[in-house]
């Protein structure tokens, strides 16, 4: 076959496949950027702390790379947080993993993954994106890294975290699971089938006064996880991606349900062919309950999107999700809404 006939057979493939309105089009210039609105969003309700962190350097002028690297910096120190960095409940030996990873306005990213000993992890992924030629360091190497370059090694199990997983243990047999009951964590609050979640991850993503976008995501990933599991929160595109011509988005959740969709980048695809940022997180969800109709029924999956008009919207598959924004004229907690009532 000639390659023009080839062309147009694999051009009117396409077009019958996708039809005139498809998604993933790029257009143009699909959003026009409001330049000094600045605008922070982050998962769940203890983002609220957390983007006030990041507010200091968006409500002055600052990068939005340097606001969400001090926003999630808030809960990564929390030990209260159970979920984030310094408290997270360990793995199911015992080891305190962190998962994190950064992006900037320039699509350049960097990641560390099943970080031990390190208080801040983002700032252990940005670092690997400023100054390696590399996008992810993992265990180990992430740790060598850290140290070499200042970080301090710290222990990351605070008593409370220790208290419950030697309580797990008890009766686990050893097996993870992606939800369990956990009364200390979550204060019984997460209305989950089954009991609430013992997962939860901080994902920022902020727009600065001059319209450029970053995001941060970190996490230790789920409670009692075997050692070495990597969730989706450290993996460019499935818990995080930031592009600076049309949005960002972030997830929260059971991370090998995200990253068999790619999530946060399907979101961020959606937007760019027009949908909003809620509808993008809706398509996100809806393509999870495809994909995995039984499991998505007993397990938490939540997005959240921002988009360069300053919009933002978020989804989940349970109820319970929340997101909250920070901007000069919002400050709240939003919950989403769900895929099953
Ligand atoms: N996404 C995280 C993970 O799978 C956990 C969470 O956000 O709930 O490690």
């Amino acid at each position: 076959m000639s390659s023009r006939r080839k062309f147009l057979k694999t051009a009117a493939l396409s077009s019958a496949v996708f039809g005139s309105g498809n998604i993933f089009a790029e257009k143009s210039n699909p959003y026009k950027t409001v330049k000094g609105s600045a605008v922070v969003v982050s998962t769940w309700d203890f983002g609220k702390t957390a983007n006030l962190g990041a507010w200091e350097v968006l409500g002055k002028g600052g990068r939005a790379l340097d606001a969400v690297e001090q926003g999630v910096k808030i809960p990564e120190a929390d030990p209260t947080n159970q979920t984030i960095g310094y408290g997270g409940l360990p793995d199911r030996d015992g080891f305190v993993t962190l998962d994190s990873c950064i992006m900037d306005e320039k699509y350049n990213c960097g990641s560390v993954m099943c970080l031990e000993h390190i208080m801040h992890p983002i700032s252990v992924a940005r670092l690997v994106m400023e100054k390696t030629p590399h996008i992810v360091l993992a265990g180990e190497g992430a740790l060598q890294f850290a140290l070499a370059n200042g970080f301090e090694k710290v222990n990351l199990l605070t008593a409370q975290s220790e208290k419950d997983w030697k309580e797990w243990m008890k009766t686990a047999n050893y097996k993870p699971e992606s939800n369990i009951e956990n009364k200390l964590y979550n204060k019984g609050n997460d209305p989950m089938p089954g009991g609430p979640n013992n997962h939860d991850t901080i994902g920022m993503m902020a727009m600065d006064a001059n319209g450029d976008m970053s995001g941060a995501c970190t996490t230790s990933g789920l409670a009692y996880k075997m050692h070495g599991r990597v969730g989706d929160s450290p993996i460019i595109g499935a818990g995080l991606y930031v592009d600076n011509e049309v949005g960002a988005a972030t997830a929260s959740g059971v991370g090998e349900e995200v990253i068999r969709i790619v999530g946060s980048h399907l979101v961020v695809e959606l937007m760019r062919g027009g949908m909003s940022p809620e509808k993008a997180c809706t398509v996100a969800v809806q393509r999870i309950v495809k994909r995995s109709p039984e499991r998505s029924k007993t397990i938490q999956v939540g997005f959240v999107a921002l988009n360069k008009k300053g919009e933002y919207g978020g989804y989940s598959l349970q109820p319970g999700f929340s997101f909250s924004v920070k901007s000069n004229k919002v400050e709240q907690v939003f919950k989403a809404a769900s895929y099953y009532k």
